[in-house]
């Protein structure tokens, strides 16, 4: 059996509804099936944003109804062009009530995705299950995984090959309220629902062909990544690369289930393959993907016999814990320790993080290099294989970029540069030509 998600814009109005309903009927394992609220169509705004501008329009004491009009009216156009038999008129009105009387942000993020998921389950005639039943989180808002793989197992035992509309993005509190995910969060849901059924396949279908090799609006028209390991993913996405909810993969990884990213509206594109590691397959490829951020700032701590100090980096790691500050990278030499952050972690605290440094470390110096941009190069094709740096490194070389910082994994999936900011762009094309063309 297959788990299939549908975004926003595969969901945005008839039409493209319609193309949903043949792809789910082109396939009979396509059984299981999770929906966003209808996204973004020309001139009008997503779903889920609308819903969000309610609850703000009414915690500000107003009445939400001009904007809640548009909400329905996306809806009433969906029922009223595919012709479904189906009358949301009370159901909009008390979602539009509560939001009203001060339901809360969760509560009216949640209800395109209820609402999407009751009309597509009326039209092709599968059965609803309200993700509040089956997906719970404690009071304090933290997914419970398990409870929910409990009773999701339980909810689809023996209904599941009828098929089943579950919404995405939200589930419960135990006092019954809605909780949501982050932004996006119905990819997630996919994923927990191919977990709980074992699903030979999760299928999550957007508006793209999947991944590419680098972003698009740097080097024109990358090459597509066919298939990548959940590890790759990982590192390409940490690092900036869309498409997929981050937390998305947790629940299939866990179950060794791969995931097909598919664009709705190319069906008969075969899309990216997001597989476990022990899948993977030598294809030649030496880099699978690279990707990028900007704005991080490096503090380099350089003290003569660093090394033999004992505790030497727990205690300049306790000054950024201290401040709640988070590190993305600690490249390290016999005498120096550079941390790595990113400027909006640390805006407003350098000063007092450069203090506690130096009061805990007594160090020798301390130099602060900020506009740095983080580039990885991303590929399992790199273990082992000689040259990869050197080819790297000369490209950049020839593209006369300074690197100002190296970083490479053990596991030698990746290698980290860092180079100013403004280099970004001409770095990122510089390495996807030394390994593409
Ligand atoms: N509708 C929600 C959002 O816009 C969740 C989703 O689409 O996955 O973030």
């Amino acid at each position: 059996m297959l788990v299939c998600k549908f975004g926003g814009t595969s969901m945005a109005d008839a039409s493209s509804i319609s193309q949903v309903v043949s792809i789910i009927n082109a396939n009979p394992k396509r059984k299981i099936v999770v929906v966003s609220a209808p996204g973004k169509l020309k001139g009008q705004d997503k779903v889920t944003d609308l819903l969000i501008n309610c609850y703000k329009t009414a915690k500000e004491g107003n009445s939400c109804e001009e904007i809640f009009e548009k909400v329905k009216y996306r809806f009433q156009s969906i029922i009223d062009d595919l012709k479904i038999d189906i009358d949301l008129a009370k159901e909009l009105e008390n979602i539009r009530q509560a939001i009203d009387a001060g339901a809360g942000y969760d509560f009216a993020a949640s209800r395109g995705e209820y609402l999407m998921a009751l009309i597509l389950a009326k039209y092709l005639g599968f059965v609803f299950i309200d993700a509040k039943d089956i997906i719970k989180f404690t009071q304090d808002g933290v997914f419970e995984s398990e409870l929910t793989n409990d009773l999701t197992k339980a909810a689809l035992d023996g209904i599941a090959d009828k098929g089943v509309v579950v919404p995405g993005f939200y589930g419960s509190k135990p006092d019954g309220s809605i909780c949501v995910f982050s932004r996006g969060g119905s990819d997630i849901t996919g994923a927990i629902l191919a977990r709980a059924i074992n699903a030979e396949l999760y299928e999550n279908w957007t508006d793209v062909n999947g991944f590419m090799m680098c972003d698009p609006r740097i080097v024109k028209n990358p090459k597509s990544i066919d298939c990548l390991t959940y590890k790759e993913l990982r590192e390409l996405s940490y690092m900036g690369a869309g498409v997929l909810h981050p937390e998305a993969i947790f629940p299939v990884r866990r179950a060794d289930i791969s995931i097909n990213i598919r664009n709705t509206f190319e069906p008969d594109n075969p899309g990216t393959m997001i597989v476990p590691s022990k899948e993977y397959r030598k294809n030649g490829r030496i880099v699978t993907g690279i990707a990028g951020k900007k704005n991080f700032t490096v503090i380099n701590i350089e003290k003569s016999m660093m090394n033999s100090e004992l505790g030497f980096a727990r205690r300049a790691l306790s000054v950024l814990e201290e401040h709640k500050i988070s590190i993305e990278h600690m490249p390290t030499g016999i005498d120096t320790l550079g941390l790595v952050i990113e400027n909006s972690n640390i805006e407003g605290k350098l000063d007092s993080v450069i203090a506690g440094l130096k009061a805990v470390l007594n160090p020798d110096h301390i130099e602060v290099l900020d506009d740095l941009a983080l580039i990885a190069t991303v590929g399992h094709g790199m273990i082992q294989r000689k040259g990869t740096a050197s080819k790297l490194f000369s490209a950049l070389y020839a593209a006369d970029i300074n690197v100002r910082l190296i970083d490479q994994g053990s596991s030698e999936l990746n290698i980290i540069i860092g180079v100013d900011n403004k280099d970004f762009e001409k770095s990122i094309e510089a390495i996807y030509h030394a390994f593409v063309d």
